[in-house]
């Protein structure tokens, strides 16, 4: 099963991000925005070049004047391809040229860009050379909601993201646990995220018993045991956009406790989801997730940010943490992930995306929140 294909992007859409890129780039006083291969161009006009290299390829964009793509003359058929083409300007450059040059007679000669966070740095010490007066800011830190609140197409493909990794729980609930490595669990979980989907695959925790308690821990050679929990954290990208979710099972009975520290998580996750309304501020979501946990007692356990955006990359602004007091907007959508991390014991994580409505939240998991038991 792998659902069917959503209605595509026209260029029409990219030219609208664009545009809005370029006049939020002008609002923050900036002179532009630069952008290179991935996420952020593969969000503002459809095309990800066939392998990036270390030949300069940027999108520039700035106020009043028209996009251009820099692109190597051997990529720039394929470029001509991505469906955001029809609202740029591609300026090609063969090999012994200096693209630096090239892309330098764009700029303001003394203006400060924002800059894609995974631009090589070859190619912006390429261009501070050739333009000494610029200087560059991360995208991110500049714009960081650019990519934040999600239209309609972008919602339905996240929709969909988030009911095929749940397909992916409804039957990696059922396969057996105990006396298989969480490699092989993992390897399972990747591979059902793909019959129902997902074209890539980002990350497929399973981290039982003491591993539960490193967040980061992804999946190992430890053979799972009956009474061990485990974490399932697994997700990547469907047509483009992610899926994240996690559910923390039980091999066999719990003991009363653990029972208590995964009702305490779910507990935690529903007050996080609850906060979730327009106007809030990022930070409410944190904060009544953790409070519930700091309530019972674990707030020391709980180590981590309530959440993150999601989009075209699976970990993006905004983030559900204290501090971050920008106001949830309808079209947002993030994850709301509380754990208990108990170490060299077992920890508990819970996790659906959420997207922000007129008047609450909707969630775009909805498998059992409560505790499952696998054999
Ligand atoms: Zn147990
Ligand atoms: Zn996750
Ligand atoms: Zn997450």
């Amino acid at each position: 099963m792998t659902g069917t294909a959503p209605v595509p992007f026209t260029a029409d859409d990219y030219k609208a991000r664009m545009d809005r890129a370029a006049r939020q780039a002008a609002d923050a006083g900036l002179a532009g925005v630069l952008v290179a291969p991935g996420p952020d161009l593969v969000w503002l006009t459809g095309y990800a070049p066939p392998a990036v290299t270390e030949r300069l390829t940027l999108l520039v964009l700035a106020a009043n004047r028209e996009p251009v793509l820099v692109v190597p003359t051997l990529e720039a058929p394929d470029a001509e391809k991505a469906t955001g083409a029809p609202a740029l300007a591609l300026r090609d450059w063969t090999d012994g040229k200096d693209p630096y040059a090239l892309t330098a007679a764009l700029l303001d000669d003394r203006g400060r860009f924002g800059v894609s966070d995974n631009a090589w740095a070859l190619h912006l010490l390429g261009l501070q050379q050739a333009l000494p007066k610029t200087s560059y800011v991360s995208l991110t830190e500049a714009l960081p909601m650019l990519r934040a609140v999600k239209d309609a197409a972008e919602l339905e493909r996240l929709a969909a993201a988030g009911a095929a990794a749940d397909a992916a729980f409804e039957e990696i609930r059922n396969v057996r646990f105990s006396g298989r490595r969480e490699s092989e669990v993992a390897a399972d979980l990747a591979a059902l995220l793909r019959r129902f989907g997902h074209s890539q695959v980002d990350f497929t925790i399973v981290a039982s018993g003491p591993n539960g308690a490193n967040p980061h821990h992804e999946a190992g050679d430890r053979r799972i045991e009956r009474g061990d929990m485990v974490v399932l954290d697994f997700g990547g990208l469907k047509d483009g956009y992610g899926s994240d979710t996690s559910r923390t099972v039980h091999v066999g009975e719990p003991t009363e406790e653990e029972r208590r520290v995964h009702d305490l998580v779910r507990e935690a996750q529903e007050a996080g989801f609850r906060a979730v309304r327009p106007g809030a501020a990022c930070q409410d979501v944190d904060r009544a997730a953790r409070a519930v946990i700091d309530g019972a007692g674990y707030g020391e356990y709980f180590i981590h940010r309530t959440g993150h955006g999601i989009g075209v990359t699976t970990h993006e602004p905004p983030y559900m943490i204290e501090g971050e007091e920008r106001p949830l907007v309808p079209g947002m959508c993030f994850s709301v992930e509380p754990g208990v991390y108990l170490p060299g014991r077992f920890g508990v994580r819970i996790e659906d995306i959420v997207t922000v409505t007129e008047d609450g939240g909707r969630r775009l998991n909805d498998t059992e929140r409560g505790m499952v038991i696998v054999d």
